[in-house]
Order: C-alpha cells, then sequence, then structure tokens
C-alpha cells in the first residue's frame, strides 16, 4: 500500500461529528451580529505579504515569526491571512466602502499562523471577527463591547472576564514611550533577549512578552493610563460609565497591550481560566490609525476577533453545546426492486412537501435486519419501512428508533400530513 499523506502539523480536519457545532456557534454569532445592524464581508485568504506588513507592524509576534509567506509563480511575496482585519480595511478602500459613510461589517473564516502547536493554539485557527468604521466616539466602542457580552450570555457562557485598557492617541503614547524606555533601560541586565531588542525597536511590546521571568519587571513599568490627557481620558470614563450602567462587570488592566501595532485608546480581552494557558477567546480594540497607514483617508475604526475553536471547547467544557448533531429525522428501509423504486419516488415527494424533513433512503440494498442497522447508526428517529407487503397495501410501516412505542401503519398518501405532526410534537 502506498504511504499515507497526513495533514499539516496544527491544521485540523472539521469532521462531520463537530460541524453541526461549529455551525450553531456560527450562526448564533453571526444572527446577533446581524440584530445589531452588522453586514458580512468575505475576502480571500491570501494578500500581498505588505498588507501586513504595513497594518499589524513589523516588530510583532505575527510579523516576525508566524506568518505563512511565499513567493508566487510571478514572483510576488503573498501571506495565508494570520488575521481579518488588514484584508477587511483592504477591501473597503478598494470598493470605496468608507467615503463619506460608517460601516458595520463582520467576517469569518480561516486564519493562519505558524506557532507552536499546543491545545488552543493551531496554525490553521479560525475567527469571527467584527468591524465599525467611521465613528470616533466611545459610544460605538460600547456598542462593540455589549455585543461581545450579550454573545456570551446567549451561548450560556459564565465566568469570563472582560479585561479593559486604553493605549492612548499615538503622542500619548510617545510620551510614555520615553518614560517606559528610561525604565526598561535601567534593568536592562535582567531582561530577556527578545525584550532587549523590542525596547529599541518597539518597547510597548515588551509589556506583550509572555516570558514569565519578565513578569515582575513588567509589573512595576509605568503605566501609560498616567500619560493620558483630557480628552483620552474621557473616552475612557465615557466606556467604563456605558458597562456599568449596562450591568457588565470588567476590570481594568494596564499591562494589556495587545500582539498588534495598530491599536489606538481602547483595548480589550475576554478571558476566561477554564481553558489553561490559552485562555483568551476575544480581543479587539481601537485603530484609528489603521485606514490611513493603508492609505485611505483617516478613519476612526474599532472591532474585534474571537478564536472559534476556543470558544468551542469553552461551551464544550461547561457542557453548553447543544446535543445532537447532524442525524436525519427518518430512515427509509427499502427491502425488494418495487419498494425501492416505490420508496425513491416516495421520499422525493415528501421532500417537496416537508422541506423541514431530514429524510435518508437506504441505498446499496440488504436485508431488513442489516438495514435496520444502519437505520439506526444513522441516528434517525424513525424508520419508514417499505417491503413487500407494505407495497401490497400501498402503506409504510414507522417504526421508533429511540424509544418503545409500537410500530404503525399509515397510508403512503397520509404519510406527508403524519410525519409533519411528528416533526411538529418531536421538535
Ligand atoms: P495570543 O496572545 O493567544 O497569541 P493574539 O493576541 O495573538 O493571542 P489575536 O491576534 O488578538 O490573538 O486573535 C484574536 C483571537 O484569536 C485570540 O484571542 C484567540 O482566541 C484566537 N487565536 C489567536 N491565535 C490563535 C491560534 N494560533 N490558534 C487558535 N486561536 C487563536
Ligand atoms: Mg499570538
Amino acid at each position: 500500500m502506498a504511504k499515507k499523506i497526513q495533514a499539516i502539523r496544527g491544521m485540523h480536519d472539521i469532521l462531520p461529528e463537530q460541524t453541526a457545532q461549529w455551525r450553531y456557534l456560527e450562526e448564533t454569532v453571526g444572527n446577533l451580529f446581524r440584530r445589531y445592524g452588522y453586514r458580512e464581508i468575505r475576502t480571500p485568504i491570501l494578500e500581498m505579504t505588505e498588507l501586513f506588513k504595513r497594518s499589524i507592524g513589523e516588530v510583532t509576534d505575527i510579523v516576525e515569526k508566524e506568518m505563512y509567506s511565499f513567493e508566487d509563480r510571478n514572483g510576488d511575496s503573498l501571506t495565508l491571512r494570520p488575521e481579518g482585519t488588514a484584508g477587511c480595511v483592504r477591501a473597503c478602500l478598494e470598493h470605496g466602502l468608507l467615503h463619506n459613510q460608517q460601516q458595520r461589517l463582520w467576517y469569518k473564516g480561516p486564519m493562519f499562523r505558524h506557532e507552536r502547536p499546543q491545545k488552543g493554539r493551531y496554525r490553521q485557527f479560525h475567527q469571527v471577527g467584527l468591524e465599525a468604521f467611521g465613528m470616533a466616539g466611545p459610544d460605538i466602542d460600547l456598542e462593540v463591547i455589549l455585543i461581545t457580552a450579550r454573545l456570551w450570555r446567549e451561548l450560556g457562557l459564565e465566568g469570563l472576564e472582560l479585561q479593559l485598557n486604553t493605549l492612548g492617541t499615538p503622542e500619548e503614547r510617545r510620551h510614555y514611550r520615553q518614560a517606559l524606555v528610561d525604565y526598561l533601560r535601567s534593568h536592562e541586565s535582567s531582561l530577556d533577549e527578545d525584550s532587549r531588542r523590542r525596547m529599541q525597536s518597539n518597547p510597548l511590546r515588551v509589556l506583550d512578552s509572555k516570558n514569565p521571568g519578565m513578569a515582575a519587571i513588567i509589573s512595576g513599568a509605568p503605566t501609560l493610563m498616567d500619560y493620558l490627557d483630557q480628552e483620552s481620558r474621557g473616552h475612557f470614563e465615557a466606556i467604563t460609565r456605558g458597562l456599568e450602567a449596562a450591568g457588565v462587570r470588567f476590570v481594568v488592566n494596564p499591562r494589556l497591550v495587545r500582539g498588534l501595532d495598530y491599536y489606538t485608546r481602547t483595548v480589550f480581552e475576554w478571558v476566561t481560566d477554564r481553558l489553561g494557558a490559552q485562555g483568551t477567546v476575544c480581543a479587539g480594540g481601537r485603530y484609528d490609525g489603521l485606514v490611513s497607514q493603508l492609505g485611505g483617508r483617516p478613519t476612526p475604526a474599532i472591532g474585534f476577533a474571537m478564536g472559534v475553536e476556543r470558544l468551542l471547547a469553552l461551551l464544550e467544557e461547561m457542557e453548553r453545546l447543544p446535543a445532537g448533531g447532524d442525524a436525519p429525522h427518518a430512515y427509509m428501509v427499502l427491502v425488494g426492486e418495487a419498494a425501492v423504486e416505490t420508496g425513491m419516488i416516495l421520499a422525493e415527494a415528501l421532500r417537496q412537501q416537508l422541506p423541514k424533513l431530514q429524510l435518508q433512503v437506504n441505498c446499496g440494498g440488504g436485508s431488513f435486519k442489516s438495514q435496520f442497522k444502519k437505520a439506526d447508526r444513522s441516528g434517525a428517529r424513525w424508520a419508514l419501512i417499505l417491503g413487500e407487503d407494505e407495497i401490497d397495501r400501498k402503506v409504510v410501516s414507522v417504526k421508533w428508533l429511540r424509544e418503545e412505542r409500537e410500530q404503525q401503519q399509515v397510508a403512503q398518501s397520509e404519510l406527508a400530513g403524519y410525519l409533519e405532526s411528528l416533526l411538529e410534537n418531536h421538535s
């Protein structure tokens, strides 16, 4: 036998047993976003490498070491998208969606980062994200955070913690940066290699270090909060006031800087302690500088992205996933040539009349016994049986596969109505 080829490390198949759960999550999220007036956008998975370098920033984990970049046949450098915001902004600019108008958009799909695979961290993973363009005030920041809070409520997820911070404006950050560099310099001998390098190139990134050995130094560093002007402070306070009024609890985490360069003012993460080290299920913030950085007119913007795998893991951990999966409602058992002919046509008539019915028809023949086995394995609730006897009498036998109930015979001409009432009483 030929050697089997396996999936790429860190990239996973989503098998039929799992797809119903994925769909449940994606539909719950999509429906909620629509209820707030957000519209879906779909962009290519491949973009020019330059797009991510210019938006995410050269001195970030993603651009420094996580991107899947390659040269295509024309010699262009392309990259599998590591996140969704850059492509979304590019598409908006390309199609003039930001000209004198606001936009509320959302997206979902696979993202790619060359990280060390572990629980909650993969090389192909999925995000659902949302972006709002053209609104500068704290009201939209509040709306965006309230959407996430409502989502947890609708998914039945309790115990997530909202961490909130502000990164100020670029100018405030420049002042802060100087204070931070002075502080880091005075501790230079205790910095790890990454941090020493970042102290030069992008000192705020030092606060984002994942090295536990850096935690003490980071916690002693000056905080940006002390360098905010009146306006930034007001913006932040309006959000915290709104959250309090809406009854959404939060903690201010001055070390929250987020892994991407383009954020301004508001940043936030939703964190759980139920998933081990990879506990952030949703992260976002305001990025007023990005649109102009990518060649558009200055446009305020805010958004977030959620990790679908992490959310599914949390839903599973908290036993909040709906049971059931993708089993058909009914499985049609057909024994004998005449039954196959009649059954296929009868099944078509049922599908025509009952668009909600999920009906699987036995193909490939087999005895009653082997067909019942397949019916059982399909997860169906009812077997619809057609054998010689039923054909002669123009009936179908209905057998309950999941509960003790007596088998019934129903006239073929009345089967659609009969199944309709079964569906109404059982869903
Ligand atoms: P982390 O600090 O965990 O690396 P990040 O700051 O790189 O996260 P973002 O770029 O903000 O993550 O992505 C938003 C969300 O996408 C994360 O909060 C997480 O839920 C999810 N996510 C990010 N990277 C991965 C990955 N490699 N595998 C699975 N989910 C991921
Ligand atoms: Mg990361």
